[in-house]
């Protein structure tokens, strides 16, 4: 027997059968066949219909032939249909018509084609006048079916029906599509079919089996489309998985003032409130409301003019919501007085919502709140904690238009009118632009990605332009019907005041209001966000879960914490107030270039004997104990760690080059003064240069050669924790020593700073814990971490230093260089200083992780390079081992969520081991 390819909407449990799980259905049936089929088992009325199966498209994308025994399955199902509707395909006397959609397992709106309206041909439009009598409405439908048939199966372009439209409107002197008369489409219908033929070669089929097949096709082809494959680009969506055709009995929303069609999502997907949001049109087909091409009523309107449907509406809508658990989005149609559901598919949302609806429906016991979590990807994170236009600026600025706030966020850029401009000046020119146009199509896509902000004069809530802006998180302002757009002039103008193509708009997606000119903008307030708050402290508490790991000797152990990166008291409270669990990195030598300091580092360099440069050490002191204590009283409770000096000491000193034409300078016009200070200096600078400063006297390295330094430095961290220790803070100082290569550094330099620690505690009558560790930042460092461990008692991995030693790449070289060709090639599968390369930097960071504790069982283990905040790298230090990542105050949300995230997907599992 022939396999099976085609499933009628009431064999759903065979497909589950087949495919295994619902997801195996969705990839098999498609999510519109799947869902349609669905709603159907659930006794939701769906005009009745069948799924021809992704396994069928893919065998005819390899063959470019139907695959055995399909057709003959597709005319069984289609038989079934029959008898339940009552009618008949191709018959005059009672035809069925059909409509023929794709539907892949994820949804691409708009992305490929559907096909309304199959089954008409002179003869049955004969008998549906009769049956129907509503000549007006059947001649229309003809035309639509002649229409989309040329467009969509043969891809001739619309221009040779929309024109031909036009001028018999102008003709007749009318205004809108509602003025034509059975007649007038009548007449039409004879037009379009001459210029079908003309453009194709060939007359419309009258066959409607043919008709069928050639639209099957289609669907089947459109897969393989440029928009297709764009969309499947940008989002992540495999090739492979091929889309299903649904054949669905066609309903009709235009047969008279009892009937209509709309679309309706069950919260609110810009701002997740709990309220249906939809959109429709009495006496109106499928495509005219997202189209937004009329003007539309929003759905609450629907009970005043059918209660009966609209609370029959209201109870599928509900239980679809609850039966998915997710918000969904709904097309229907009512057919003189019966409703009918045509599609149902989870929404897509803005930021903002994703959040606010996973937190509401884990409240409302729909969802857990693991569930809740896993729903919220570290990018919308990421999103919602983007720029906002700033207030005052707002309060001053005059609106030039206002229109629907369609997808949230500021964007600021150079307006351009149609899709291919607006990419070419942003990705050519790098210009951050915004994409303007009356209203987007399914091929406007690319522009709409490659612009920082989108804006249309027309369509609504639900338009084309609005629900791809936010699926792809871009600012969008749809509706802004008074801007008039002379595409040709290349202009916009709202009320005499023009803008051209090329200048600065702003466009606020939030509030839905167009400013002329460059807005400012400000990041948004993470204490303001409610829902974000409460669901990452849900993400802390399965992180924190005292049985998320299991280390190598059976013991259980939390995930990752998240820490930060802040070198001043007041990134350190940010960092708090943003959720992280300490300072994983506080780098002190950006505390060295504050102007007034600068001049004491520089004699300090300078400094011929170790008493000169002890003196001005000490001079340093004062300052550098305010800003460790300052730090320590951020972070009250929570450990705070501190790397002593790590850059080469030439970047303390003035440029060479610019010196060196000073002095010059001077000679020549033969002044004296000061010139012996700035040849000495120069002659400094001149002994300290290094051919690989980077690779040369830096880190612990300088620390060995001058000690005073860190000398200075443990003290000041030392005083400034115990005054604070006496103030009743609880510190936990942790003393970090950079680039270390063999632990007979640490043997040489450590017993010296904790001397001195102790020293300082005894002075000050102050007992409090604390650590000295070392970064893993040069491959020997990893492969020889047992033995640092012996006195190390943490690492914290500095990624950055060991990418780039690993690889053998300078990081700024190579990311100008040769990366994106490496990327582009598939030498490299990413950037390694965006993601840690598992198989070598982080099979290093794996062995240093074991040997380490192996040593030293407690060793604490942290990340402090910028793969801290990279969602697959945290995934990465969760695996190995490490006890906390620490990154930028500004992404520890994003990383407290990531962590959330891999506690979950390996809740219990080992921790890897040393291969
Ligand atoms: P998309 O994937 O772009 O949403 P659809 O297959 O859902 O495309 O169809 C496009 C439009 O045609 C929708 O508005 C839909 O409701 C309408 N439509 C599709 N099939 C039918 C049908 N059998 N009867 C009435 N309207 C239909
Ligand atoms: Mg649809
Ligand atoms: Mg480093």
């Amino acid at each position: 027997m022939a396999k099976k390819w085609v499933y009628p909407f009431e064999e759903v449990d065979q497909a589950e059968k087949y495919a295994g799980s619902w997801d195996g259905v969705r990839g098999l049936l498609g999510g519109k066949g799947s869902g349609l089929a669905d709603m159907t088992r659930a006794g939701v009325p769906v005009p009745p219909g069948f799924t021809v199966t992704t396994e069928a498209c893919n065998e005819f994308r390899k063959t470019g032939k139907f695959p055995p025994g399909m057709w003959d399955q597709m005319l069984e199902a289609l038989k079934v249909v029959e008898q339940k509707t009552g009618k008949k395909f191709g018959d005059p006397e009672n035809p069925l018509l059909v409509s023929c959609r794709s539907g892949a397992k994820f949804s691409m709106p708009g992305m490929m084609n559907t096909i309304l309206n199959i089954g008409l041909n002179d003869a049955v439009v004969q008998g549906m006048i009769k049956l129907t009598n509503n000549p007006r409405f059947v001649w229309d439908a003809y035309r639509r079916l002649v229409d989309m048939f040329g467009t969509t199966v043969f891809g001739v372009d619309d221009e040779i029906f929309a024109q031909p439209l036009t001028d018999y409107k102008a003709r007749k002197g009318y205004k809108l599509d509602t003025d034509m008369t059975a007649d007038d489409w009548k007449a039409l219908v004879g037009t379009f079919k001459q210029a079908y033929k003309k453009t194709i070669g060939e007359d419309f089929p009258q066959d409607v089996y043919k008709q069928m097949e050639l639209a099957t096709k289609a669907v089947f082809e459109s897969w393989m489309g440029k928009r297709a494959i764009d969309y499947r680009r940008a989002t992540n969506i495999s090739d492979d998985l091929g889309t299903a055709v649904n054949i669905v009995t066609m309903v009709f929303g235009n047969m008279g003032d009892d009937s209509g069609t709309g679309v309706a999502f069950t919260r609110n997907p810009s701002t997740g409130d709990k309220k249906m949001m939809g959109e429709y049109l009495m006496n109106a087909q499928g495509e005219d409301v997202v189209a937004g091409i009329r003007n539309t009523q929003q759905i609450d309107e629907l009970v005043k003019n059918m209660p009966q449907v609209y609370n029959q509406f209201m109870d599928i809508t509900s239980k679809l919501e609850q039966h998915y658990k997710d918000m969904q989005d709904v097309e229907f149609t009512i057919e003189r007085g019966k409703l009918w559901m045509l599609q149902t598919r989870n929404g897509k949302r803005t930021a903002k919502s994703t959040v606010k609806i996973a937190v509401d429906m884990a409240n409302e016991g729909l969802i857990t709140k693991e569930e809740a979590v896993l729903r919220v990807t570290p990018e919308v994170v990421d999103a919602l904690l983007h720029p906002q236009f700033d207030e005052n600026a707002k309060k001053d600025a005059v609106v030039y238009a206002k229109g629907v706030n369609a997808s949230p966020g500021a964007a600021v850029g150079q307006a351009y009118f149609d899709a291919d401009t607006a990419e070419k000046m942003a990705k050519e020119n790098k210009q951050a632009t915004i994409m303007v146009r009356p209203f987007t199509k399914p091929d406007d896509v690319h522009g709409m990605i490659a612009s920082q902000g989108v804006l249309t004069s027309e369509g609504g809530a639900t338009s084309h332009a609005a629900v791809v802006a936010r699926q792809f998180g871009i600012p969008c302002v749809v509706g802004a019907s008074m801007i008039k757009i002379d595409l040709e002039n290349r202009i916009m103008e709202v009320n005499g005041t023009s803008v051209k193509e090329g200048e600065w708009i702003s466009v606020d997606g939030t509030t839905g209001q167009v400013y002329v000119g460059k807005l400012p903008t400000s990041a948004p307030s993470l204490e303001e966000q409610t829902d974000l708050l409460t669901l990452l402290t849900w993400a802390d508490e399965i992180t924190a879960r005292k049985e998320i790991r299991t280390l190598p000797d059976g013991r259980k152990a939390p995930g990752v914490q998240v820490w930060a990166n802040a070198d001043y008291p007041k990134d350190a409270r940010r960092a708090r107030s943003y959720g992280a669990k300490g300072i994983g990195l506080c780098r002190t030598e950006h505390m060295f270039f504050e102007t007034e300091r600068l001049p004491i580092v520089q004699k300090m360099i300078l400094a011929e004997t170790s008493e000169e440069r002890t003196k001005q050490l000490n001079l340093l002191l004062p300052t550098q104990r305010k800003d460790f204590d300052g730090l320590f009283e951020a972070m009250d409770g929570y450990p705070v760690i501190i790397r002593l000096i790590d850059p080469p000491l030439h970047e303390f000193m003035p440029d060479e080059e610019k010196l060196l034409e000073e002095v010059i300078e001077m000679r020549v016009k033969g002044e004296t003064r000061g010139l012996q200070e700035k040849e000495n200096l120069l002659a400094t600078i001149k002994g300290l240069h290094e051919s690989n400063p980077m690779m040369g006297l830096r880190g612990v390295r300088l620390s060995i050669v001058m000690p005073e330094i860190v000398e200075m430095q443990v003290r000041g961290i030392f005083e400034a924790a115990a005054d604070c220790h006496l103030r009743g803070i609880v510190v936990h100082p942790e003393v970090m020593i950079p680039l270390t290569g063999t632990v007979k550094e640490l043997e040489w330099i450590q017993p010296r700073l904790v001397r001195i620690a102790k020293a300082v505690m005894e002075e000050k009558k102050a007992t409090f814990t604390y650590k000295f560790g070392t970064m893993i930042e040069i491959p020997r460092a990893a492969v020889t971490a047992g033995e640092l461990a012996k006195l190390a008692e943490f690492f914290s991995f500095g990624t950055n230093d060991l990418t780039q030693m690993t690889f053998g790449y300078s990081r700024d070289d190579a990311e100008r260089n040769f990366l994106i060709t490496y990327v582009a090639e598939g030498i490299l599968p990413k950037n390694p200083f965006q993601t840690i390369d598992r198989e070598g930097v982080g099979r290093l960071m794996q062995m240093a992780v074991n040997e380490g504790r192996q040593t030293r069982p407690d060793l604490e283990v942290g990340i402090c390079g910028e793969h801290g905040g990279d969602p697959d790298s945290i995934e990465w230090c969760h695996m190995i081992g490490n006890n906390y990542v620490s990154c930028s105050p500004f992404r520890v949300p994003i990383a407290r969520l990531a962590a959330a995230h891999v506690a979950l997907k390996y809740a219990g599992q080992k921790i890897l081991e040393d291969k």
